[in-house]
């Protein structure tokens, strides 16, 4: 199957809005084993609409839109490729009930333009939304097959993965299983080289993502069914798990904090947080988790040497003599938010995130546990920009306490 994405949004045009929807959507179909040839990107203008769809139906044998299937006037998708394909209109009624459900739910009020959602192209399968009101559809004409998906990346996400994959997984006649190694402390080019000769395989495949600090590997099978995806991929998961060591912190698991956070809770244990240059990031991204309350303790954003002497009881002296981006004064941090908030581990995190200064890129991070203290210093490069010094000293907390509950080496 050949596919081209067709993203409608006058914004995206603009420029005010980045396109992840088609990021989401090719990586959504590339798991499945189907290319995507052409990403088009086209404003709320049916005639151009049209002609792009008139394109893309030439050469592709799957077009997915996104945006456009809202309450507004301006969003015209459906009745657009209604119009292209030969379709009729139709209001489907359960349609209906779901949207004025949902604005139940809610407990918003509902305004009678939204039932223009539930108007449908006719002999459709509907592709419920979790997250929102305007369901989106696949029909197929003229062996082409095309799906329409919702624009704001939350709907669209959930819209893709959990109702427009499995029908184009059983479309395809086969059934395609994948797993996500993920792994922290390596470089994309060191893994890549020592996963070469396996990302050469055409089934299962091997392909590798980076991201901040990260690096993810991910395995597909295809097959006839979804024991022999399992059986082809699990000596492959295996193999790249026993190459890549310890940097593995979890095969399908969600994020470094994700991890840190099931670990904690397997060894009922808590964690606290001091945060100067990553500001919050820590106690932000376990709190984002469902259940985080079971093993943070709280957290404290102590940016200035002021703040640091009075919320953790530092004494200035302490810090002019180590200076303020300093190992003792990580240390230290970690140490005292542990004990204030009386938690099993602490965490304390002190660098410099720039732009400006001489040491941009330099910071601490240090895991306080009882009887022990450990510190990690970073040199994140002069170069790297704030979010990504920030996003990276984050990700090495959450792996020093992964490695700590994991009994390896920090
Ligand atoms: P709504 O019910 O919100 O109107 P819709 O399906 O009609 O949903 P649009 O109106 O096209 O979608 O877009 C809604 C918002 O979703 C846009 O303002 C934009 O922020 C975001 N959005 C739309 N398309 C994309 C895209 N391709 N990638 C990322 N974000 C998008």
């Amino acid at each position: 199957m050949n596919a081209e994405i067709v993203s409608v949004g006058t914004e995206l045009l603009l420029g005010t809005s980045v396109n992840t929807d088609a990021s989401d959507v090719s990586l959504a179909l590339s798991e499945l084993g189907i290319n995507v040839f052409w990403h088009t990107v086209v404003g709320d203008n049916p005639a151009r609409l049209t002609e792009c769809l008139y394109r893309a139906r030439t050469r592709a044998d799957l077009i997915v839109t996104t945006g456009g299937l809202g309450p507004t006037c301006d969003d015209l998708t459906k009745q657009t490729l209604a119009r292209a394909f030969g379709r009729e209109l139709y209001f489907d009624e359960e349609a209906a009930d779901t949207i004025r459900g949902w604005f139940a739910a809610q407990g918003r009020a509902f305004t009678e333009n939204n039932l223009r959602q539930a108007w449908l192209p006719e002999g459709c399968t509907i592709l419920p939304n979790d997250c929102g009101t305007a369901p989106g559809c696949l029909f197929e004409s003229g062996g082409v097959t095309v799906a329409m998906l919702p624009g704001p990346p939350r709907e669209c996400r959930a819209m893709l993965r959990n109702h427009l994959m499995p029908l184009l997984a059983e479309l395809s006649g086969e059934t395609i299983r994948s797993h996500m190694v993920r792994m922290f402390g390596i470089g994309e080019s060191a893994m890549e080289e020592q996963l070469r000769d396996l990302m050469d395989g055409a089934n299962p495949t091997v392909a590798p993502y980076a991201k901040t600090g990260e690096c993810l590997v991910r395995v597909t099978a295809k097959a006839a069914d979804a024991d022999e995806c399992e059986a082809m991929m699990a000596p492959v998961v295996e193999e790249v798990c026993r190459r890549m060591g310890d940097t593995v912190y979890g095969i399908d698991s969600n994020s470094l904090e994700d991890r840190v956070l099931e670990l904690l809770v397997g060894r009922n244990m808590t964690i606290a947080a001091a945060e100067s240059c990553t500001g919050g990031m820590v106690a932000q991204r376990l709190t984002a988790i469902p259940g985080a309350s079971a093993v943070f303790r709280g957290g404290v954003t102590v940016y200035t040497e002021d703040a640091k002497c009075r919320l953790l009881g530092m004494e200035q002296k302490f810090i002019d003599r180590h200076g303020v981006v300093s190992a003792a004064v990580a240390r230290r941090m970690a140490k005292r938010v542990r004990k204030i908030l009386g938690s099993d581990l602490g965490v304390g995190i002190t660098g410099w995130a720039g732009p400006d200064g001489d040491d941009v890129g330099l910071v601490y991070v240090a895991l306080a546990a009882k009887g022990e203290c450990f510190v990690r210093r970073l040199q994140l490069g002069k170069n790297s920009d704030r979010e990504r010094i920030r996003t990276v000293a984050a990700h090495n907390a959450f792996d020093m306490a992964r490695r700590y509950l994991t009994g390896l080496d920090i």
